[in-house]
């Protein structure tokens, strides 16, 4: 997926083509707005890489994108957030029917940082797999009924152990539907890639999954190494390479941050996160998650269940301590709060221990 802003054009021009290069079968891009969807038509005219888009929130926008791309992404979690009077099953409807008229593919992306929350209400808090498992069920259903069959489905969460699970679950009840598997906000290289390896060893080796994603979180210029990194987990898996056995470390300090794209609240995104790696490098034999996040999209989630949550805004950082915002900081100041309330927590955990 490319990570820079959809409306700068030469620039999404060169990471579509270099994803390409580098072995990309599809290049997703985000379109928010009618200026995206503009702009998307000229990178169309300009790139050789098959398209999909990624849909978030305006799901409308597709009369606009799915003439020129081969897929459309959306989110059932996101439906809500625009003409909230319209049920999820009109707008899923239109969604099949311009898709259907451009002859364009549609993936149902559950993820796990903006689950739907009318199935979230249905299950215990500690439950986060089967509203996911019940929201795709439910579109596929639907897109079923509707005699929509070119489409298929992503169930992503940043913990490979979910996304097995989840993944598993599906492909029992729906093992007709095509799956895009990914671990999603897995993070920084290596890590983020041993957790994403861990996940499709397992899921691949079983026959579950069709298309893969790794999300790194990377500067844009090394964006395709998680091409690379993809292929390479491919290869091993199908040399018998595996290393599924390791534990990663449910004992360690546990990293999550997203790949970054378009909707990137502010540029400074990736060195903050890979700050943030870098000072909390002391803490990293305690069990402490800490997630950070380029954007309101999936931020608030996935920081609500994180010990430590950072989720950008335009000129602020989000703090959070599990549920709890903590505060907004300044880009320059928010590494300093982090670690007063990280050197809480541990202080809080050696107390806790005998
Ligand atoms: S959290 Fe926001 S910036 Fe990060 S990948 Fe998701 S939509 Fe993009």
């Amino acid at each position: 997926m490319c990570a820079t802003k959809t409306t700068d054009i030469e620039a999404t021009v060169a990471q579509a083509n270099a994803l390409a290069a580098a072995g990309a079968d599809v290049v997703r891009i985000a379109v928010d707005s009618r200026r995206d969807a503009e702009a998307l038509a000229e990178i169309r005219r300009r790139t050789q890489a098959n398209l999909s888009v990624d849909l978030q929130e305006n799901y409308r926008l597709i009369c606009d994108v799915a003439p020129v791309v081969d897929k459309v992404r959306y989110n059932p979690g996101h439906l809500d957030h625009h003409e909230p009077q319209r049920s999820w099953q009109e707008k899923v409807r239109f969604l099949a029917e311009v898709a259907g008229e451009n002859d364009c593919a549609i993936r149902v992306g559950v993820n796990c940082g903006s689950v739907d929350p009318a199935k979230r209400e249905k299950y215990d808090p500690s439950d986060s797999i089967s509203p996911m498992l019940e929201s795709a069920l439910d579109h596929c259903e639907l897109l079923d009924s509707l005699g929509f069959t070119r489409y298929c489905v992503s169930l992503k969460d940043s913990d490979p152990a979910k996304v097995i699970e989840v993944n598993r679950r599906f492909a029992a009840q729906r093992p007709d539907v095509p799956l895009h598997l990914g671990v999603t906000e897995a993070g920084m290289p290596p890590e983020g890639v041993l957790k994403t390896r861990i996940a499709f060893e397992q899921l691949i080796s079983r026959g579950i999954g069709d298309t893969i994603r790794v999300s790194l979180t990377l500067p844009n210029p090394r964006k395709h190494e998680e091409i690379a990194a993809g292929r390479q987990i491919l290869e091993d898996i199908a040399a018998g390479r595996v290393r599924s056995v390791v534990d990663f470390g449910r004992g360690g300090l546990n990293l999550i941050s997203c790949p970054s794209c378009s909707r990137v609240e502010n540029e400074a995104f990736v060195e903050l996160a890979e700050q943030v790696k870098e000072l909390t490098r002391y803490a990293a034999d305690r069990p402490i998650t800490i997630a950070v996040m380029g954007c309101r999209v999936n931020g608030p989630g996935e920081t609500d269940d994180a010990d430590l949550g950072l989720w950008c805004g335009p000129n602020f950082v989000n703090l959070k301590r599990g549920g709890e915002l903590l505060g907004r900081f300044a880009y320059d100041e928010v590494l300093g709060r982090l670690k007063e309330e990280l050197d809480k927590i541990l202080e809080d955990i050696s107390r806790s221990r005998p």
